[in-house]
Formats: C-alpha cells, structure tokens, sequence
C-alpha cells in the first residue's frame, strides 16, 4: 500500500473507506469519506484492501501566454500563499506549489483586464516570510514598476499586512503595488482567488491610483473587493474572504466585479479617497534591520522575560494595554534599555484608537523612561516601519523622528472615524 492508494478496511468491526496517507509509529493515518485525517492502530486494522491506486493529483497546465496587446502591462509577482496552493490528495494537507504561470491559466479571465509581465519571487506560506525576504520583494517590485503601469503581489494572507507595511515604506511609487491573496486555494470551486486576482490586475493596470494597497474581498461573498490602504489594513478573520479590514480609516476604494463562465461582465472601480493618486515617483528605499522586535505586554509578563527581550534587539514595539500601559514595576527596565540605545515604540492592542502618554501615571513615566507613543499606528505597521528606519538610522532622536513622520498614511490625524461596528 502507498500513500494515496484509495484503500478500504475494517476496525472494530465497522467499515471504513479512506486514502492511505502516512504510516506513523503504531498507526496508520487515512483520509476518510468525511474528509478527517484519522490514524487507526496498525494491530486494529483488518482485511484491508486496495480499491484504487494512487493517484498524483498535481495539475497539469501548459502555459500558453496570450494576450491583448492593447490591454495595460502589469507586473504579476508570486510570493506564495493560499492562492498559489492547491489541496494535496495525497496529503489532504494545503501545500503552495502553483506557480505564476499556473495562476494564469486557472484564471484566463485575467487576460481581459491586463497583460501580465510575470515574476515568482518566492513560494512559501506567508508565516514564513522574513523582513530579508521582504527586501527582495520591494527590489522585485521597483524593477517591475520601470517598465509596467502597476505591480500586482500574490501572497499569503496571514502576514500581508506586515509585508503591505514594509512595502509603503520602501517604495515611494506614482504607480499602484497591489498586494492580494486567498482564504480558499486556487484549485478549490468555492476559491475567492478568482475575484481577488482580477480585480487587483484592475486596480494595477486601470486605476488613477498610486501607493501600496491590499485588495481583498470587501464582504463574504463574491461582486465586491476593498482596496485598503497598505498601512492601515488587517487579517481580522481566521477564515472569512473579507477577512482584511482598513482599521482607523475607511478603504481607499471598491472593485465590482461580475463574471460569469469564465467571462467578465462587468468591471469597475469607485475611489473613495483621491489623495493616493497616480504619479511619476519611483523611488526604492530598502533598508532592513533584523534586530527589531515586537511584543504584546500581557498581565503578569515576567521582569526576566521583558528585560530579556528589549536587551536583545536594537529596537522594540511594545503592544501595551489600553493607551499603550505595562506594569508599572517594568517601566524601569524600558528606562535602562532607552539609556543603553535601544529604541522602544509603543503601540495598543486595542488595534483601534490611538496610544497616548498623557491620560495615565504609567504612560506619563513610561514617556519619562524614553517610550515613544507611535500615534494610532497599527502595532504590525509600526514594526515593520522600525525594521525600515532602522535599517538606515542608529541615533535613537532621528529614529523616533521618522517614526512619528507620517510617511505613507500609517498615522491618521483622527483616530475612531471608522470602528469595527460599522464593519
Ligand atoms: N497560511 C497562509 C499564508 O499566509 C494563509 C493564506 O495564504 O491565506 O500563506
């Protein structure tokens, strides 16, 4: 028997129909008619028999670039994700193995809104991405933006906001980078891939929009995407398709979109703010330091813990509590670490509003030990702004200068015009 043999047997006395997936120790894992993987004690297992052989489920594509001539050129660049996966059969896990060239042949509707100048960066599951990763991404990018009227990134959704932030930072550009990506693998009918893919193609190649933004289903079903600003967007959801939200301010614009069979109906763009608009910048600023860090103060957080972790970056974002507090008995050890240069930032889980050092006692003295209150910048946002800023600056006053510039809308001048009821 070999994984993927479709296989039936018998345990306890009742029937079961599965895929043979592994052998683990004792047991014998199998992907069951329910979809479950379960394993079953080897000793337990009886008149086992083969129904079908395995059978490879990867797809073949032939990638056969056609397009229209007369449609905008649009950098494509991979970097992994859900939607570069497909569910392995063999498996029954979720691997990212579609490539660029896939893509484009899973979805040939793409090739009524834009001519795709393709690029696989990378293929991995956002979880895995790292800030020298993301340097080579904004690279990828600046080079694309030369010849194209817009760059779309596919990429996994768990970490697409810190990469959108870093991104912001890195490229100063008058042409629109989309970030976009999927909750369901492309390979999978009930995929939100399809919408998210072309509508960004849209916003890349077709809209007066300049910037990085993150393009994204605005509700759990299909028609509606959001463009949400780079600096100011979040995963919020574990599973749903509008699982990005623009926190602090309302997205930058929407996509609708209808298609049918495979054919685009309809296809258009309402702006809702302006002030990111298309323009002849282009400039790459890629600086990264990989000895930042970011923690979320909870109660009881240990001294030797907290100590240990600003002691052993050059730069700290700490998600406080409320405005942005930690236990007062802490306060001294932010006091030690500012005098030993490292910068310590500070940011709120509340996610929305804004941090402030003025309300309370404790953020009085933790402005006193050296904290910086970061605004209403979003805690992911603000580190992926300090690995930036302090890739070229070590004098700790021109780092917290830059990190209160308002370089690409991470601070908004007014916290709480928008707020998750309203979502
Ligand atoms: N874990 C995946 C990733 O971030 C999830 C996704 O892409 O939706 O790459």
């Amino acid at each position: 028997m070999e994984p993927g043999d479709e296989v039936e047997f018998y345990w306890r006395g009742a029937r079961k129909k599965g895929v043979f997936i592994k052998e683990e120790g004792k047991y014998l894992i199998f992907k069951l008619e329910n979809g479950y993987n379960v394993g079953f004690p080897k000793d337990e297992i009886e008149n086992i028999k083969i129904i079908s052989k395995r059978h490879v489920g990867k797809p073949k594509f032939h990638y056969k670039p056609e397009f229209r001539e007369d449609l905008p050129l649009v950098g494509l660049a991979a970097t992994g994700g859900t939607i570069s996966a497909r569910v392995d059969y063999i498996t029954g896990a979720v691997t990212s193995e579609f490539t660029v060239e896939d893509l484009v042949n899973t979805f040939p509707e793409m090739r009524e809104v834009a001519r795709p100048k393709l690029k696989q960066i990378s293929n991995i599951f956002s979880e895995n991405m790292v800030p020298s990763l993301w340097k080579d991404i904004a690279r990828e990018i600046y080079d694309l933006l030369k010849e194209t009227e817009g760059v779309v990134v596919t990429h996994g959704t768990d970490t697409m906001h810190y990469t959108s932030s870093y991104l912001s930072f890195a490229i100063e550009t008058g042409k629109p980078v989309v970030l976009t990506g999927a909750q369901r693998s492309s390979d999978r009918p009930s995929s939100d891939a399809a919408y998210n893919l072309i509508s960004s193609l849209y916003v890349a190649g077709h809209s007066p929009l300049g910037g990085v933004f993150v393009c994204m289903h605005a509700s759990s079903s299909d028609g509606r995407n959001a463009v949400h600003l780079g600096t100011r967007v979040r995963k919020m959801h574990t599973s749903r398709r509008d699982t990005f939200q623009s926190i602090g301010r309302d997205p930058v614009a929407f996509v609708d979109l209808e298609m049918r069979k495979g054919k685009i109906d309809r296809i258009d763009l309402e702006v809702l703010d302006p002030s990111f608009s298309r323009g002849d910048k282009l400039n790459l600023r890629n600086y990264v330091n990989e000895n930042v860090g970011l923690v979320k103060y909870y109660p009881g957080m240990k001294r030797e813990i907290f100590e240990r972790f600003l002691f052993s970056h050059e730069g700290v974002i700490i998600e406080g509590t409320g405005f942005g507090h930690i236990r007062e008995e802490l306060i001294p050890i932010i006091e030690q670490a500012t005098h030993s240069n490292v910068f310590v930032g500070i940011t709120s889980q509340t996610i929305w509003g804004r941090t402030h050092p003025h309300v309370y006692s404790t953020a009085v003295r933790m402005a006193e030990a050296g904290a910086v209150f970061l605004e209403d910048m979003l805690p992911e946002t603000a580190f992926a702004k300090l690995v930036w800023v302090m890739g070229f600056e070590k004098d700790l006053e021109k780092i917290k200068e830059h990190m209160l510039t308002n370089y690409a809308g991470e601070i908004t001048e007014r916290s709480g015009i928008t707020w998750i009821s309203s979502l």
